[in-house]
């Protein structure tokens, strides 16, 4: 099997340093060097997730983070209005509805952003502010679809219900400012736009967020918030933390400050757009709406006669290129070229001319190089081997 690059919309490719980081020697999780390890990564995420508060870290994947965020701050027979925008947003909502809540949902077709007068008219229709929360997806690793979270905020803020944010592979490629925006939870995870692996979850919350958990009492205990901040001030976590993934996750945060938050926001959508450029010019047809293009992943649906799983596999097999196809109803349908993790313009040239030679051997007539070319004007010939 050839060395695997993974371009999926997580976990993604992870620089060699990070990987080394997962063998160091385990350290004790109620000592001082721990508490040092815990520390150092809150403070690099407070400023990625935009808060003043705590930022909680957690020994799972994202999901578990988003469970966490329903359980501590939403009480069984709460309104819920998901604004989802696909499949993660989905997932938020069966969630809250796991946990006994009356969830309501905001239709958004596959491939659109949430609409703001939608969203302004429904809330507005609250007139007796019924809406308790609002669940809201940052950018939607489904369908490639961003949401402009800054926009929104405004009209979120002006009905007052709790907003709760699923920005796990928004965080880190792209801007959130939680404070100043005004969201009350956010989510984020390991493997996505950090490029560690997976395994660690973070969330943070508002002040009145976190005034609400301390009257929910919807049952938890693993992913009790008040438990795991009464440890976090002593530098630890509740539970056996993973320490390796936290050994990895600080070495992948000291490369990311390395680069800096605005270069890496620049990066994910460089390449984004260089990928959408390359995939149009072969053929494809970009998912997402215009406007609504995430940073971190392309959703694409190929020319009519390419078989996506028979495509995908190619790329797999032979060429060790991973890229994801659909969920759900977008299976088979879409293939999806993830831009996070510890990958250069080469690879994602690699990755490019892999595409237009699997397509070549599936009988697809495209002209070879007119992807690539397409992405290297988008890069205005200016071509790096990796992050940093
Ligand atoms: C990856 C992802 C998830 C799922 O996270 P896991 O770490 O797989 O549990 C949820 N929401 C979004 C937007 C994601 O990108």
């Amino acid at each position: 099997m050839p060395r695997q690059l993974l371009f999926l919309p997580g976990p993604v490719s992870v620089a060699q340093p990070v990987t080394e980081a997962l063998a160091r020697p385990l350290i004790d999780h109620r000592g001082p060097e721990f508490a040092e390890l815990l520390t150092r990564i809150t403070e690099a995420l407070r400023p990625l997730f935009g808060t003043r508060n705590d930022v909680i870290v957690l020994g799972s994947s994202g999901t578990g983070a988003l469970e966490t965020a329903v359980a501590n701050t939403l009480f069984p027979g709460d309104l819920v209005l998901s604004c989802g925008v696909g499949f993660f947003g989905d997932r938020f909502a069966t969630i809250a509805q796991n946990y006994g809540c009356e969830v309501e949902r905001l239709e958004t077709p596959l491939g659109s952003a949430l609409d703001l007068q939608a969203l302004a008219d429904r809330l507005r229709k609250d007139a007796r502010h019924q809406i308790a929360a609002v669940l809201l997806t940052h950018n939607e690793t489904s369908t490639g679809v961003t949401n402009d979270m800054a926009a929104l905020a405004p009209v979120l803020r002006s009905h007052g219900a709790l907003t709760l944010v699923d920005s796990i592979s928004g965080i880190g490629a792209s801007e959130f400012r939680m404070d100043e925006w005004g969201y009350d939870v956010a989510v984020t995870a390991s493997q996505k736009a950090f490029a560690a692996p997976p395994g660690v979850s973070m969330i943070a919350l508002s002040d009145r967020a976190w005034e609400r958990s301390s009257k929910v009492r919807a049952p938890r205990f693993y992913f009790d918030l008040a438990a795991a901040r009464n440890a976090a001030r002593l530098g630890q976590m509740p539970w056996t933390p993973p320490i390796s993934i936290l050994f990895a996750l600080d070495e992948a945060l000291r490369r990311y400050h390395a680069e800096g938050a605005h270069n890496a926001y620049a990066r994910h959508a460089r390449y984004a757009a260089a990928v959408r450029a390359a995939l149009e010019r072969l053929g494809f047809t970009i998912f997402s709406q215009s406007g609504a293009h995430s940073p971190t992943v392309v959703a694409a649906t190929p020319p009519a006669e390419v078989d996506v799983p028979d495509f995908l596999q190619r790329l797999r097999n032979e060429y060790g290129i991973v890229l994801s196809g659909g969920q759900g109803s977008l299976a088979r349908k879409i293939v999806r070229f993830g831009t996070m993790g510890d990958v250069g313009e080469r690879d994602i040239l690699a990755a490019l001319a892999t595409i237009e030679l699997a397509l070549l051997q599936m009988g697809i007539a495209v002209e070879p190089g007119t992807g690539c070319a397409a992405a290297i004007e988008a890069f205005g010939g200016r071509v790096t081997s990796g992050v940093a």
